[in-house]
């Protein structure tokens, strides 16, 4: 018989299963009856497009066995089985969840956050067992095969005689330790309690043998025990339920079994609509950025059902971009059972349904805002990105919907603030709401042209994501106050100092004629800053494109060679100038290499690459020389 080893990745977290010192073991059968429900869901959509195949409900259950004597558990199942090649790909590697893949990137040292993150399913049962074998047969199938593995060692598959179709995982519970005990997952109470807890929505029966004591027939004082196959699970979903019946923690386990993500919701929003459109529809605003969120696999979408029964994994007509990372179903008797893609996209009351849930959403993230404003700002730290996108999206069609759940770092306050309450805060004489982009707040802070709108004792938003400074020019104003970047060419203000001297004279004039001509093209212009104090010089831009949005439509895969129109600005205030001046009449050359200089200075406090890194320290080096 041949022994195969697991994939790479599958034996690591097979280790980390083997070894877990996570406090939830029971949460292994959650994983396992999840398998055996989509299983079953499998063939229940493959009878929707095949005729040949009919589905019965009452053939269609799941079954909980335990036998003491050999220390057993089993979870079988009427699903859809699995074909050798299937049990070699699903069973013999993980890479296909993806979770491992999350985990190498979060390195944790233990196996502690990978479980309580994730479903890391079908492997959980080496938190229990020490020998696990599978037996199934798929649909369609002559053979079928017994899958079995002792862990780490590795797996054996062969063909074996199965009746019917479908799975059945046994578990050889381990040995009870010290300080462990497994024998509790043989008693019927505690597996009752365990199912009940986490898959009483299962849509499918769950069936175990449930020991009771009656009296015997005939006597009228005797009791004996009998054995009677009962259903475990309610099956009502948790939407047809009355809110007030259910606690966040029926909605957070309802979350888990569902598979909507490993971590616990932020918040759940349970609607029950009756009104021009029917439906029911559950929620959940996740606390962390879903691992594939940012990945070509993620599908936004939410499950919709047609009167309690499923008619599509991932709906995504019922979610707006900027909303995708909502989870959750949509129940309605009002759509109709067997609707297709393609007509439900144009279905009235799906649009109205989509409409409604946007609204609700918007609507619960508010009140999160004003009422919770720590989970707001975890939440924003999470989909933050994702609102400012919905500002910039559909041509701005969302933007007054959105705006008020906007929030950027304050110069002044040193924490996220919404603009509503910058706006209250706004001096007298404030004419614009100002902003600075850059890569950090530290090095924001540091930019020389927030100097003179700082020292005004204006407060200033600091942007650092790269949608940050184009949600907002779509917004363009907010409560009739414009937005202004610090680096733009009119901030609204002069400052008195330096009215006299910021007045291009002539002399100044030819000399930063001479400065642009020196930089050829690389430059729109060069003059006289009327936003730095101490700092000698900066970069600036004029038109619509600014420095860091030319920064981040290069880095676009359509790179359409858009370019900031650069301004060179100088602090005639500074000594530098001074030297320009003096140079520009004795020594030309000077005046040549002083503004390459100043250019490519500019350049790196903007966080642009210097065209040329040898020639310009070649310029520094005949400075000092
Ligand atoms: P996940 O369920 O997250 O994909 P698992 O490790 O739990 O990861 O399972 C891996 C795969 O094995 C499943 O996606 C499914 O294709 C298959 N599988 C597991 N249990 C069963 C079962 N009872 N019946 C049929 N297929 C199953």
């Amino acid at each position: 018989m041949e022994r195969k080893e697991f994939k790479a990745e599958s034996k690591r977290l097979l280790e980390m299963m083997v070894n877990s010192i996570y406090s939830q073991k029971e949460i292994f059968l959650r994983e396992l009856i999840s398998n055996a429900s989509d299983a079953i869901d499998k063939i229940y959509y493959r009878a929707l497009s095949d005729d040949s195949i009919t589905f019965n409900k009452d053939d269609y259950f799941i079954k909980v066995t335990a036998n003491k004597e050999d220390r057993t558990l089993t979870v079988s199942d009427t699903g859809i089985g699995m074909t050798k090649e299937e049990l070699e790909s699903n069973l013999g590697t993980i890479a296909k969840s993806g979770s491992l893949a999350f985990k190498t990137e979060n390195e944790s040292k233990d196996g502690h956050d990978i479980i309580g993150q994730f479903g890391v399913g079908f492997y959980s049962a080496f938190m229990v067992a020490d020998k696990v074998t599978v037996t199934t047969k798929a649909l369609g199938e002559e053979s079928g095969y017994q899958w079995e593995s002792t862990g780490a060692d590795g797996y054996t598959i062969l063909p074996i005689a199965k009746e019917s179709v479908g799975t059945e995982i046994t578990l050889k519970l381990k040995e009870n330790t010290e300080d462990e005990s497994y024998d509790e997952f043989l008693e019927e109470y505690r597996l009752q309690s365990i199912i009940k807890k986490y898959s009483d929505f299962i849509r499918y029966p769950i069936k175990m043998d449930v020991t009771k004591r009656e009296l015997k027939e005939g006597t009228e004082d005797e009791y004996e025990d009998v054995i009677e196959e009962q259903t475990i699970n309610s099956m009502v979903p948790i939407w047809r339920k009355n809110k007030n019946e259910l606690k966040d923690e029926d909605y957070t386990n309802f979350y888990h079994e569902k598979r909507y993500g490993f971590d616990q919701p932020l918040k759940h929003i349970h609607i029950s609509v009756d009104g021009a459109v029917r439906y029911n529809a559950i929620l959940f605003i996740p606390e962390n950025i879903p691992f594939d969120y940012y990945t070509k696999e993620f599908e936004k979408g939410l499950e919709l059902y047609s009167n309690g029964v499923l008619i599509m994994e991932k709906c995504p007509d019922l979610l707006p971009d900027y909303y995708s990372f909502v989870k959750g179903m949509v129940d309605s008797e009002d759509l109709s059972l067997n609707i297709s893609r393609e007509m439900l996209q144009h279905d009235r009351q799906l649009k109205l349904i989509a409409k409604n849930i946007k609204n609700k959403i918007t609507s619960h993230l508010k009140t999160l805002l004003k009422d919770e404003r720590e989970k707001f700002e975890q939440f924003y730290r999470s989909f933050g990105r994702q609102l400012k996108y919905g500002v910039y999206s559909d041509f701005g069609a969302n933007k007054e919907d959105l705006q008020d759940l906007l929030l950027f770092y304050s110069s002044t306050e040193k924490k996220m603030v919404t603009l509503d309450e910058y706006v209250s805060r706004m001096k007298e004489d404030q004419p614009y709401i100002y902003y600075a982009t850059g890569e950090s707040y530290a090095r924001i802070e540091k930019l020389p042209q927030t100097e003179m709108v700082a020292d005004k004792g204006y407060e200033i938003l600091y942007f650092t994501e790269d949608v940050d400074e184009f949600a907002i020019k779509m917004l363009a104003s907010y409560k009739e106050k414009e937005f202004r970047s610090v680096s733009s060419g009119d901030l609204g203000f002069e400052d008195d100092e330096q009215k006299d001297t910021a007045a291009d004279t002539d002399e100044q004039k030819e000399l930063f004629e001479h400065m642009k001509t020196i930089l050829d093209g690389k430059v729109k212009d060069v003059r006289a800053s009327k936003r730095l104090k101490s700092h000698p010089v900066c970069l600036t831009a004029e038109g619509e494109v600014s420095i860091e949005m030319e920064k981040v439509l290069r880095a676009m895969p359509d790179n359409q060679n858009v370019q900031a129109e650069k301004v060179l600005e100088i602090n005639v205030n500074h000594d530098v100038f001074d030297v320009l001046k003096a140079s520009f009449e004795s020594d030309k050359d000077k005046v040549d290499l002083y503004t390459k200089l100043l250019y490519n200075q500019a350049l790196l406090i903007e966080g642009l690459p210097v065209e040329d890194p040898v020639a310009f320290s070649n310029d520094i080096c005949k400075v000092m020389a």
